[in-house]
C-alpha cells in the first residue's frame, strides 16, 4: 500500500467519496478525514457544488447547504407540528424561543424548544416530536394531577 499516512482518508467513507467533486486537484485517498482543507463537494441529492472543510463534513456531519436550507424552510411532511397538535400553540411562547417559529417544524422534529404552561406558568424544555407523539403536557400539572388521583382527593 502506497499510503504514507496511517490516518483514514476520505476514500474510506462512502458518503464523502460519493460527494467528492472531480474539480478537486487532490484525490479522496490523498486527504485524511481530519484535514482542515477546504474542498469541493457535489451534493448527491440536488447536484449542487459547495465548498467545505473535510473535517467539518466528517466530524460535524455538515452537508449540502442548499438542502439544509430547504429542509429548514418546509417540514418534510406537509403538515407542521402546529397543524397536527394545535393545542401546542397555547404553550408556545415566542420570547422563550427567539428566532424560531413553531409553524416551521414538522411533527417529528427533534428540535428542543421551551414551553410554558398556561395554567401554572411552569416552563420546561422538550422536543417537538415528544410533545406531538406522546401527548405530554406540563410536567408540574401532570405530576400534581397524578398525586391528586392517587390520594383520591377531589379538591
Ligand atoms: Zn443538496
Ligand atoms: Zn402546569
Amino acid at each position: 500500500m502506497p499510503n504514507r499516512s496511517t490516518q483514514p482518508t476520505v476514500a474510506t467513507v462512502p458518503l464523502l467519496l460519493q460527494e467528492w467533486s472531480p474539480l478537486n486537484d487532490l484525490r479522496p485517498d490523498e486527504v485524511t478525514l481530519g484535514s482542515a482543507r477546504r474542498v469541493m463537494w457535489v451534493c448527491s441529492v440536488c447536484s449542487r457544488h459547495w465548498q467545505a472543510m473535510v473535517s467539518n463534513r466528517h466530524y460535524r456531519g455538515s452537508g449540502c447547504p442548499s438542502c439544509a436550507q430547504a429542509a429548514r424552510r418546509r417540514p418534510r411532511s406537509d403538515l407542521s407540528a402546529l397543524q397536527v397538535a394545535p393545542r401546542l400553540a397555547a404553550e408556545w411562547v415566542p420570547e422563550l424561543n427567539p428566532g424560531i417559529d413553531l409553524t416551521w417544524y414538522a411533527p417529528h422534529s427533534k428540535t428542543l424548544v421551551v414551553w410554558r404552561c398556561p395554567d401554572c406558568g411552569h416552563q420546561w424544555t422538550s422536543r417537538i416530536a415528544t410533545r406531538v407523539a406522546k401527548h405530554t403536557g406540563c410536567p408540574r400539572c401532570t405530576a400534581a394531577a397524578r398525586r391528586g388521583r392517587r390520594r383520591g382527593r377531589r379538591r
